[in-house]
């Protein structure tokens, strides 16, 4: 059997919905792993969640809240839950583990494919890309035909033809050849497409296939360890709703 790559990220510490997502490459027969970033923050368990991670022994870039978790700096650009989160993360991690995210790369390019959290324009500033401007802005710096990305929560793909940007739903797509792709593979632990199942990609590169997975897994089990962490409510609640 062929490679197939599993490509995760924005796990935020939900170990309900990263369990189910690593059951699912075993079954789907994934032979490598990628990471997007954004291990932790939001949700309660950033320790079970990193150690996971890292025995997958896989490329993983920094996301903006392993990059604050790590880095002790301002949180006065994070909205008030996502920085109380921050706050408690901060605390439950070691100082091995907190070095671990702050020597995490922006970006990696691998046997053709580039990982990055945010874009890669300034990856450092985790700016969003929600529409074609910002893909194209993104498309001027990737050097690679295909860039796998997350942080928006929000599963999308991005190709860049001649004439321009286009966007193609997030389904089972074949890339073509002499595009270029900028594939948002969604989140595992807090999806905000207002579909809450945890979500991820499986890519095949000798067809070219691309394959998002949506998991049902147990939302109500994390919330419980949310409310029991004493973090916000709004972190657990909005795991019901994909938002
Ligand atoms: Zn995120």
């Amino acid at each position: 059997m062929g490679r197939l790559i599993a490509i995760l990220g924005d796990i935020h510490a939900n170990l309900d919905a990263l369990n189910v997502v690593l059951d699912d490459c075993r079954e789907q027969g994934v032979t490598e792993y990628l990471c997007t970033g954004d291990v932790v923050g939001y949700c309660a368990c950033p320790h079970e969640c990193l150690e996971i991670i890292r025995n997958l022994g896989c490329p993983v870039v920094k996301g903006n809240h392993d990059h604050y978790v790590a880095s002790q700096q301002s949180l006065e650009d994070f909205n008030p839950h996502a920085a109380a989160g921050v706050m408690w993360t901060r605390g439950q991690l070691n100082g091995e583990e907190l070095a671990y995210l702050n020597d995490l790369p922006f970006t990696v390019t691998k046997m053709g494919l580039t990982l990055v959290h945010s874009t890669m324009d300034h990856p450092e500033n985790f700016g969003y890309v929600f529409d074609n401007q910002q893909a194209e802005t993104n498309f001027i710096r990737q050097k690679t035909p295909i860039c796998f990305h997350g942080h928006t929560h929000c599963p999308m793909i991005y190709e860049k033809q001649m004439a321009g940007v286009y966007r193609i739903d997030p389904q089972d797509v074949v890339l073509r050849a002499g595009r270029k792709y900028f594939i948002n593979v969604g989140s595992v632990g807090q999806p905000r497409d207002g579909d809450p199942r945890a979500t991820y990609v499986i890519y095949e590169p000798l067809s070219r296939k691309v394959v998002y997975r949506r998991l049902n897994y147990d939302i109500a089990a994390a919330q419980a360890r949310i409310r029991e962490a004493g973090l916000p409510e709004r972190l657990a609640e909005r795991l019901s709703y994909g938002q």
